[in-house]
């Protein structure tokens, strides 16, 4: 009993209905559901927790999970976003196995089922402009007004709109439109638009069709014709519900139940494809699949691994009422996954030079590290060293604070798994900077162990410099670094509100071997950050992007708020 309890409070709502519809047997104890995204731009990480949530939805039930391309609208959609929606939700595990849907398939069954609703004196072909029919509208306090053409005849509806889909009128001249209530309080129900005439190609149907359905007679009569179970969707269709279940009862056609859950809102991002393709359009940033953006391409390029997405959408769960997700919560995810499943390499992002006095001139060493440090039956690469090593240059302090435990004149430290090293002197640039740090080596520490129990608290990563290769970093921060990038203040857009700090490039020392490492491939870089090889590396020189850094601020957020 104890238990079933703690079952029913770890199911979110969505779920403890399915249960409750399954154990009514409702709908026969069937699950399916569906991904329906419009292909007009790529998903973003709000497509995740919905991808997440219906194909998750459908494993966990033993049910199935359809990918429907809802592409009604022929002026903005492409192939190009059909194929990145596919590679995406494949990337996420999605499998729709052969059921790959559009909507524009079911054209030709959508026309039939219109003339239908005519012939039930449930639709009429109306000749009032967009703007005229705005206007007929009413507003939230007032009812609307009834188009003059609003009681034409059966006959006479039936001809226009055939006519209409022959193409004998133009662009706005006419549109089909439900036959409902006018005064209704819910505006979605004030005789909707099913209908319009667009003279335009479409990219799959191509000239076949110049009437075109809407999105929302399109949706539920697609969720019916594929015996959708339950119809999950973003709760900005709440309104649009009474119109979902009206117009499968004016057809009397299967009946899958619309239910509505909370988009997700995250800091620092735009989750909006109509505000995406403006930063892609504007050039404001490198493309659709620009590290800093919050797409599924770009996470992906970054670096950042499916698992943590799915343990994301599962942390965040799934409520009725929207709020904001700290990203913290995601680079948290990251972490997790990453620390876990990363090997580990050296690299140095800001180097200067180290050279060990004592060391002989023309020797070496070839150290071997292990990968995974926790776990040495993963192996290991092999690292040289040699007189010559780059460290990084904000681990060297002239005059260094009292707690500072890396290297400082006459201070020693450990070279991680090589040496211990003390700073016996500097040469200086002109303008004063660090040009070359001098060292001493203990040849009796090899492998980095103290020989006679003598303290030596900072350990650094290094590189040797004489087989260190040249890379190039790419460092990323939060496209828009305000909280919400919604939040504009006047007179700007928010264009005008992007980080220019989001993005630095920078020349670093990676150890030799990870010259060969796969592009898309990502890697702890010891004591740096988490780093993915990049497809715009050259075998001259690779080029890797920070997923994310070591750090991690949300376990100190937790921490701070249960103070
Ligand atoms: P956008 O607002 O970015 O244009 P959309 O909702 O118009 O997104 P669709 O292609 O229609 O994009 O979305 C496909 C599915 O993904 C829909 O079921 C939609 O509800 C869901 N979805 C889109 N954005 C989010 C989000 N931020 N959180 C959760 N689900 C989302
Ligand atoms: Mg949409």
């Amino acid at each position: 009993m104890a238990e079933e309890a703690e079952n029913k409070e770890s199911v979110d709502f969505i779920r403890a209905k399915i249960m409750a519809d399954n154990a009514s047997m409702r709908f026969g104890g069937k699950v399916h559901t569906r991904f329906p995204p419009e292909p007009n731009g790529y998903l973003h990480l709000g497509h995740a927790k919905s991808i997440c949530l219906n194909f998750g939805i459908a494993k966990e039930f033993n049910g199935l999970c359809n990918l429907r391309f809802d592409d009604t609208n022929p002026t903005k959609e492409d192939v190009e976003y059909v194929d990145s929606i596919k590679e995406d939700v494949r990337w996420l595990g999605g499998n729709w196995e052969d059921r790959e849907f559009y909507a524009s398939n079911y054209f030709e069954q959508l026309y039939q089922y219109a003339e239908e609703l005519i012939r039930r004196g449930k639709a009429y072909v109306d000749d009032l402009s967009a703007d005229q029919i705005r206007e007929y509208r009413g507003t939230l306090t007032e009812p609307g007004k009834e188009s003059p053409c609003r009681n034409r005849s059966v006959e006479e509806n039936l001809d226009l709109f055939r006519r209409m889909r022959a193409g004998e009128f133009k662009d706005g001249e006419k549109v089909l439109r439900a036959k409902i209530d006018m005064a209704s309080p819910n505006m979605t129900m004030r005789d909707p638009t099913l209908y319009r005439i667009r003279h335009a190609s479409h990219h799959r149907t191509g000239d076949a069709w110049c009437i075109y359905p809407l999105y929302d007679y399109t949706h539920p009569l697609s969720d019916s014709i594929e015996g959708i179970t339950h119809s999950l969707c973003t709760v900005e269709f709440i309104n649009n519900r009474e119109f979902y279940n009206w117009i499968l009862e004016a057809l009397d056609v299967y009946h899958p139940e619309q239910t509505e859950f909370a988009r997700l809102n995250l800091t620092h991002t735009i989750l909006s494809k109509r505000k995406l393709i403006q930063l892609v359009q504007t050039k404001t940033v490198r493309g659709w699949d620009d590290p800093r953006m919050p797409t599924l391409c770009a996470l992906r390029r970054r670096g950042v691994p499916p698992e943590a997405l799915h343990d994301f959408c599962a942390r965040i769960g799934i409520a009725k009422s929207e709020s904001v997700v700290d990203y913290g919560l995601l680079e948290f995810c990251m972490r997790e996954y990453l620390n876990a499943h990363t090997a580990r390499w050296m690299a140095v992002l800001n180097p200067v030079k180290v050279i060990i006095d004592n060391y002989p001139e023309d020797g070496s060493d070839v150290f071997d590290m292990p990968l995974y440090p926790d776990d040495a039956s993963f192996g290991s690469r092999k690292v040289s060293f040699s007189r010559e090593l780059y460290i990084e240059r904000d681990d060297f302090r002239m005059d260094p604070p009292s707690k500072f435990h890396r290297l400082a004149p006459g201070k020693e430290v450990r070279l991680r798994y090589a040496y211990l090293v003390t700073c016996t002197h500097v040469d200086l640039n002109e303008d004063g900077s660090v040009k070359t740090i001098h060292c001493t080596y203990d040849p009796a520490s090899r492998g980095g162990t103290s020989p006679d129990g003598r303290k030596v608290k900072g350990t650094l990563h290094w590189v040797d410099a004489r087989t260190a290769i040249p890379a190039k970093a790419r460092l990323y921060e939060h496209l828009f670094a305000m909280d919400n990038p919604n939040d504009v203040p006047e007179g700007k857009t928010f264009l005008d509100m992007v980080n220019p700090d989001s993005f630095k490039e920078t020349d670093i020392f990676i150890e030799k071997e990870l010259g060969s490492l796969p592009v898309g491939q990502t890697v702890q870089f010891e004591r740096v950050g988490y780093f993915c090889k990049d497809k715009d590396s050259t075998d001259a020189c690779p080029v890797f992007n920070r997923t994310c850094t070591l750090k991690d601020s949300w376990a100190k957020i937790e921490k701070q708020k249960a103070k």
